[in-house]
């Protein structure tokens, strides 16, 4: 998912919109955006893609100076209206939103307790819990009782909220999510909550758009609230972090920066890394659109291999993985991508991915390529194989569907029928990470202890198979309410 909040702009409803516009890769199942004017909130919330949910009219119904957003695909909790974020609820200071983006490991289990204590729970996703939880706090003001709630969770969370004049913004104490700060200067925001106007939001791409400046990453544990009196930070109890590195491999967009990483440049390396790693007799070197696109290049420049685009994507059907629907996913490849006769006639070809996930996609595209008259067909992957499901926010299917849980490269390479297939190793991975980050403060690389490998700074739990964060129980995919 992607969450976006402003405070402090005549127009924050309208760039709280266009902010979702850039964070629509992160979920394309619903929209929602929730204004905040003096203390009273306004809603628009629809299933669908932010272009189609938001209206010039009903954006002229979200009045006032702060506003969130979300947009969201599920990872806990089903895909239905009912659970579009960003929540609201009426609390006993006042109306309150909140949009999540991440996963609560324990949900069931908070969920569970406070049902046999007599919660009512309108929602199936997790991110009520958190709601909940802050009505059984005594403290008196609400973001107290946000702190006593969010002491309480365990697993991925990157929170917006607002309620009365302020929003808050709150990031897990492993930080597995992104969550960035920003601020835009300027006339309109000279009001009564001061002269700046603050932003946060999953990815700066966001912030590019609206010609905000970037100011930080919202630290691992840190709760900022801003009001009128300006901009409070304060920490939960520390702990490792954890930044998901799947963020730089695929999720995130190319042109974001997000853990003081350049994610263009860490896939550049990525494809760099990979073409040392995973060498080609090969002519060509082509992409799969988009998520394949900068770590070819990569490949391309270090391999001295000419680029072509010899698959080209069909921008119209959307990010198909992300559908819930099984039918569609399978439907999907052909819908999306065609190949280039022209380019991959009677060539080598390499073909560069950022992932192989169940599989299905790989053995489609590589029949493609053949079918265009490729006469050898490499498939390289810019990271390590996939081989267990993630329950931190990012949606993978369960064990069983992923490919390398069960068959080693070699048996993968048969069943995608290519001529060959490599995956970027672990320590290739994060060294291009790293290799991204100038203006991170140099510190020691911190390996990871049982597998060297990794960096014990970011979470690679769905390539290792070893949680940061044990498993409470499983979301349950769907209650049936
Ligand atoms: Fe990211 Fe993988 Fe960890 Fe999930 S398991 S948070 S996708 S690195
Ligand atoms: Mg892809």
């Amino acid at each position: 998912c992607g969450v976006f909040g402003i405070f402090n702009h005549a127009e924050a409803a309208n760039l709280a919109y266009l902010g979702l516009h850039a964070l629509q890769h992160r979920g394309q199942e619903s929209a929602g955006v929730v204004s905040n004017d003096r203390g009273t909130l306004h809603a628009v919330r629809h299933m669908g893609h932010v272009a189609d949910v938001f209206t010039q009219s009903r954006l002229e119904h979200l009045p006032g100076r702060l506003a969130v957003g979300h947009v969201r695909y599920t990872t806990a909790g089903g895909s239905l209206p009912k659970n579009i974020q960003p929540l609201t609820v009426e609390y006993r200071s006042g109306a309150v939103a909140i949009g999540h983006n991440g996963n609560l490991v324990n949900a069931e289990s908070l969920r569970e307790e406070l049902e046999s204590e007599g919660s009512i729970f309108y929602t199936n996703s997790d991110t009520e819990v958190v709601l909940q939880l802050m009505a059984r706090s005594q403290e008196r003001d609400w973001v107290d009782n946000l702190f006593a709630a969010l002491g309480r969770l365990r697993g991925a969370y990157s929170i917006v909220m607002t309620s009365g004049e302020r929003l808050v913004a709150a990031r897990d104490p492993h930080g597995f999510r992104p969550l960035i700060l920003g601020k835009i200067r300027g006339e309109h925001s000279h009001s009564r909550y001061g002269k700046t106007a603050w932003v946060v939001a999953s990815e700066t791409c966001a912030f590019d758009l609206i010609d905000a400046e970037v100011v930080r990453d919202v630290e691992p544990g840190e709760i900022l609230v801003i009001d009128g009196d300006g901009l409070r930070s304060s920490r939960l109890k520390p702990q490792p972090r954890r930044f998901c590195v799947f963020e730089h491999v695929y999720f995130a967009r190319p042109d974001s920066v997000l853990d003081q990483t350049a994610v263009y440049e860490a896939r550049v390396h990525m494809g760099r890394a990979l073409a040392r790693e995973c060498p080609a007799d090969a002519d060509v070197v082509i992409p799969v659109p988009d998520s394949g696109v900068v770590a070819a290049l990569g490949f391309a420049k270090e391999a001295d291999l000419p680029f072509e685009m010899g698959l080209i994507r069909n921008h119209y059907v959307g990010r198909t993985f992300i559908e819930p629907k099984e039918s569609i996913r399978h439907f999907g490849v052909k819908l999306k991508l065609n190949a280039l006769p022209n380019l991959l006639a009677g060539k080598r070809v390499v073909v560069v991915d950022d992932s192989i996930v169940r599989g299905t996609t790989s053995r489609k595209i590589v029949k493609m390529i053949r079918q265009a008259g490729a006469k050898e067909v490499h498939v390289r992957i810019s990271s390590p194989p996939v081989s267990s499901p993630c329950y931190y926010g990012i949606d993978t299917p369960t064990r069983s569907e992923l490919i390398a849980s069960t068959y080693s490269i070699d048996e993968t390479s048969r069943f995608i029928e290519a001529d060959s297939l490599g995956y970027l190793s672990p320590e290739g991975l994060l060294d291009a990470v790293r290799l991204a980050q100038p203006e991170r403060p140099k510190r020691p690389v911190l390996a990871d202890e049982e597998d060297p490998g990794f960096d014990a700074d970011y979470c690679s739990a769905c390539f290792t198979g070893r949680y940061p964060v044990p498993m409470g129980s499983v979301p349950r995919r769907q209650l049936r309410l």
